[in-house]
């Protein structure tokens, strides 16, 4: 009985233990009951997303779930996905969303139960540091959108304060950079995180808290909602404010705000542009010097390839190139270019010895580049083979050349007490203007060599022309080209006249002015030879403004002495080259000596118009503007073209005589004449026979016409005294009708 007794004890007692287990267990689910808490995202540090886990975390956060454990719950937190908080009220997904200051009606419209305040929360403004804050009751203020409920709040306290939503915090500050509001409002808590951004470094919290807001959890005001506030309340009643401080210190003290790229930017914008504009720069000194040192590189390999080793003179490819080079940049000096040889030169390396064959060809290529210029060259090619390319220097230099280099060349082993004696064949070729127009390098050493060759085969010793015409040429050239300028100095060369007369009246009625030239060392020279040599070197220019210069003044001084005269001056074409205001000049001569534009008549050739047609239409034209006469030269005597006549604008057409003097059948040269000058007459041009040698010329040309005549058959050139000293009118053979 007692073991029974015992037994059912035991077995109370289990079952005790058992209902107890029970009750625990069922109190233990009772206590876990979980709660979904929707809440927002972007108001760190009270709500916002942990960087690791992605949930949400803050001072919110943690008071709601102590107030929720306190309450018996567990509480799970999601963010809101509506726009606002009031949309996210009708959410069946969320039990309790947060936070709201006061109970506002859900988007739906439906009523809501709110907590109790789990936080009084200070809201502070914010302004940019120059900014001054009118008083409260005009006061115009920015808010986030997402605090469309604390906006409600401050509109109840503070009826004058105009409120201005926006959806993001940039927006809020760019509209009180911009002035459109005084200041923002928000949550002290969010303001100490959001100004931690470097951008809004000019931002400032107004210390004085405004008011501070409610912050509650809110549900839709069904049963079942407050049945869950109020079990919350519940749990928010035991929370105590010392646990209040330390939340609020625990998300506050820690360093929260994350940088973006932006503010990266904008803190370290000026060191980031530096940075960059220092490694451009490297990078430019780098691939410049990388630049500087390929074109060393090439330019060493360049010099290897166009270079003799030995002697450091050119290689023939160094000196073909330097040689055309020169002759391009100097068309206007006249050059030589010789080509010499030592005669059995085998023989004095076999002889003395490579090292002494390589010495003197080493004497040889020093020797001559002492003499060259920079606008010469010497080549050594095929062991004992030098060119050179000369400037023309007369035959005086061809004898200091002889004497400084060939001679000691010739005696180079002698001097030094050996036996041998060198000899050296040399072949000239002066080049010719063709030379210049068309290089061709390898020809000219060719003819060099021919002249060369007849040398070694004669067996002489020195040097021959390939061209000696060229040479001699060339030497009347130089002298005429170098002496130029001395003889405009020294009165060698004079300004002539040929007069021209009216054939029917016996009246002297101009003349041409052409040049003449007592070279001191040429003699007298044609200006058919003198003329063209200056217009290829490009110095005629520099006689025709002497002649022009010399006519003017003559003209002036008959001016004076009452026999006023006109004159006709030659234009060359080279003269309207390098842009030169011709008719400008000419019109400052006239007004430099008092003469009227009537007195000068410009002769243009005709060919000139024909190769250079639009450059002397335009100077035509703007000569005759000026009120001189344009004449056009030697028609007749070149290709002559009618269709000129119908372009070029000319006063008077000088006619060239060559139609009746020169081959063919003479009759039909005066048909031709004939009908070329009724045609000129029919253009209303003056017309002018120029090379009248015969009185039957100046009478068939009277005879058709042309009275104006100029020509040895009248006068010939003469100086300015003796044309001076003529009378108007001088009785001429045959003249009148
Ligand atoms: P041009 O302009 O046709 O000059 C006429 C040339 O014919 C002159 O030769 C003159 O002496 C020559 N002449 C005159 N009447 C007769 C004649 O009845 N029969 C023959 N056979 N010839 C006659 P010049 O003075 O020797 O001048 C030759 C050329 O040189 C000129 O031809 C002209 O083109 C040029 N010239 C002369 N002086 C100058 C000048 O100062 N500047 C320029 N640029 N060229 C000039
Ligand atoms: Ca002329
Ligand atoms: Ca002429």
């Amino acid at each position: 009985m007692k073991r029974t007794l015992r037994f059912r004890k035991i077995l109370a007692m289990l079952l005790c233990a058992a209902a107890a287990l029970l009750c625990l267990t069922a109190l233990g689910a009772n206590a876990a009951e979980p709660l979904t808490v929707g809440v927002p995202e972007d108001r760190c540090p009270v709500f916002y997303r942990d960087a690791e886990t992605g949930d949400p975390v803050g001072i919110g956060v943690d008071l709601m779930r102590a107030a929720a454990e306190n309450a018996g719950y567990s509480a799970a937190f999601r963010f809101i996905e509506e726009a606002t908080l009031k949309e996210a009220l009708d959410n069946p997904a969320y039990d309790v969303v947060m936070p709201f200051g006061s109970a506002i009606a859900s988007a739906s419209g439906h009523a809501t139960v709110v907590s109790e305040n789990l936080l009084q929360t200070p809201f502070t403004l914010v302004t940019t540091e120059k900014g001054e804050l009118p008083p409260l009751n005009r006061l115009r203020v920015g808010m986030l959108r997402s605090l469309g409920g604390g906006a409600e709040t401050v509109r109840q306290l503070y009826p004058g304060i105009e409120i201005s939503m926006f959806e993001t915090m940039p927006e809020c500050v760019k509209a009180l950079r911009a002035g459109q509001v005084d200041a923002l409002l928000h949550n002290s808590y969010v303001w100490s995180y959001v100004l931690q951004k470097p951008s809004y470094s000019d931002l400032a919290v107004q210390p004085a808290a405004m008011f501070s807001m409610d912050f509650r959890a809110g549900t839709l005001d069904t049963p079942e909602g407050r049945e869950r506030i109020a079990r919350l309340d519940g749990g928010i009643a035991l929370l105590t404010d010392t646990r209040r401080q330390a939340v609020i210190l625990d998300h506050t003290s820690q360093r929260l705000y994350a940088y973006d790229l932006s503010d990266y930017l904008y803190e370290y914008g000026a060191f980031l542009v530096l940075g960059i504009l220092l490694f451009a720069a490297v990078i430019v000194i780098f691939v410049l010097r990388l630049r500087a040192y390929r074109l060393r590189q090439e330019e060493k390999l360049r010099h290897l390839l166009e270079h003799d080793p030995l002697t450091g003179a050119l290689s023939l490819n160094g000196f073909r190139k330097r040689v055309e080079e020169l002759l391009r940049a100097h068309p206007d000096i006249p050059y030589l270019l010789s080509y010499s040889n030592i005669r059995n030169f085998k023989y004095i390396n076999d002889s003395l010895g490579m090292a002494a064959g390589d010495e003197l060809l080493c004497f040889w290529a020093a020797r001559s580049a002492e003499l060259l210029s920079e606008a010469e060259a010497i080549g050594r090619f095929e062991g004992d083979h030098v060119a050179v390319l000369r400037r023309i220097g007369g035959d005086e230099q061809m004898l200091r050349d002889e004497r400084d280099i060939v001679d000691p060349l010739r005696s180079y082993f002698t001097d030094r007490g050996k036996e041998k004696r060198i000899q050296v064949c040399s072949g000239v070729y002066v080049l010719t203007p063709e030379d210049y127009r068309q290089i061709n390098v390898d020809h000219m050493l060719d003819l060099a060599r021919v002249a060369e060759k007849r040398v070694r085969e004669e067996n002489r010793d020195g040097y021959e022309f390939y061209n000696p015409n060229q040479w001699e040429r060339g030497q009347r050239v130089t002298d005429i080209v170098s002496h130029l300028s001395a003889a405009l100095r020294s009165g060698e060369i004079q300004v002539w006249y040929q007069p021209q007369v009216n054939f029917d009246t016996g009246e002297v009625t101009g003349a041409e002015a052409l040049c003449r030239w007592n070279h001191a060392k040429l003699g007298w020279l044609r200006p058919d030879e003198f003329v063209p040599t200056l217009e290829e070197t490009g110095l005629i220019y520099e006689l025709d403004r002497f002649i022009w210069d010399r006519v003017c003044q003559d003209l002036r001084r008959w001016n004076e002495a009452g026999r006023r005269r006109t004159v006709s001056v030659n234009l060359s074409r080279c003269d309207l080259r390098e842009d030169r205001n011709i008719p400008g000049e000419f019109y400052e001569l006239i007004r430099t000596y008092g003469l009227t534009a009537d007195q000068l008549r410009i002769e243009i050739t005709e060919t000139a118009y024909v190769e250079d047609a639009e450059l002397l239409i335009r100077t035509t034209v703007k000569l005759r503007e000026f009120g001189f006469q344009v004449e056009m030269d030697d028609f007749g005597s070149g290709y002559s073209s009618l269709h000129m006549l119908k372009e070029v604008p000319v006063d008077r057409i000088k006619l060239d005589l060559h139609f009746l003097t020169g081959t063919g059948d003479p009759e039909r040269g005066r048909i031709i004449v004939s009908h070329m000058i009724q045609m000129v007459d029919s253009l209303g041009m003056k017309l002018i026979a120029e090379g009248v040698e015969n009185a039957a010329q100046a009478k068939f040309l009277q005879s058709r016409g042309c009275s104006e005549m100029q020509g040895f058959f009248f006068h010939k050139p003469m100086p300015a005294r003796e044309f001076e000293q003529m009378d108007g009118t001088l009785p001429i053979p045959g003249a009148g009708r």
